[in-house]
């Protein structure tokens, strides 16, 4: 069984949380014309990392607050658990936040036409 330290709560079993998905996913921006295509790929397309993730958590059978953790998938070691307005403060966490390709929304990748005058 996963033991999971709520920020607020402390340390509880698996079975009070609800699992977020991955957590820093941007969604689209809904001002630029976005396709079927780069929708989709926001709502379907996950990373199944072997190894360090971030994920998004939620207390649901306790303060139901949300809150992000570093996990290795392999041996689910939680190695960070830090507030969703944050981004990670440990060293592997900041690596984990750079490497991952979803980090940015296809809004910021590409810049609207009159900021790129
Ligand atoms: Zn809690």
């Amino acid at each position: 069984m996963l033991h999971i330290e709520c920020p607020w709560c402390g340390f509880r079993d698996d079975a009070e949380f609800h699992y977020g998905g991955e957590a820093h996913i941007t969604r689209p921006d809904p001002s630029i014309t976005l396709t079927d295509e780069k929708f989709s790929e926001y709502l379907f397309l996950k990373t199944n990392t072997k190894g360090l993730l971030l994920e998004r958590w939620c207390h649901r059978s306790g303060c139901r607050r949300w809150f992000n953790v570093l996990r290795n998938t392999i041996t689910n070691e939680i190695l960070e658990v830090y507030p969703v307005t944050e981004t990670p403060s440990s060293k592997q966490g900041k690596e984990t936040y750079e490497k991952n390709w979803r980090r940015e929304s296809y809004s910021k990748k590409t810049p609207k036409t009159d900021e790129a005058k």
